[in-house]
């Protein structure tokens, strides 16, 4: 289970909507996390994003169909990266870096 204040701190980041497609959250969303449990990835801020299901893994644009995508996109980091440090491309189209205190730093326009 992922910590209560981790969860609380990342779904307040996101502001009620999905951090993949920009659109308003519904009851169920899902915490993906950007560098894989696989590689490493930890349940942190930093590390998740909230995101509609389908945006995970069940549309054909979802993250996990699209892995070299979502790379690019910073909603997924390679196993090498940290994900304080791999830039996330929001639904704006905004560069920014997520903390694990759960602040997004917009670094500039794409
Ligand atoms: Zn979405």
């Amino acid at each position: 289970m992922i910590d209560k204040k981790v969860v609380s701190l990342v779904k307040e980041r996101a502001g009620g909507y999905c951090e993949k497609c920009g659109l308003p959250a519904t009851d169920s969303m899902a915490l993906h996390h950007r560098k894989l449990r696989s590689r490493g990835g930890k349940d942190t801020p930093a590390n998740l994003l909230v995101v509609h299901h389908s945006c995970h893994n069940l549309a054909t644009d979802s993250i996990h169909l699209n892995p070299e995508k979502a790379e690019n996109k910073g909603w997924m980091c390679p196993g090498w990266k940290e994900p304080e440090d791999h830039v996330y491309v929001t639904p704006e189209g905004s560069f920014a870096l997520l903390d694990n205190e759960g602040n997004i730093k917009i670094l500039g326009k794409a």
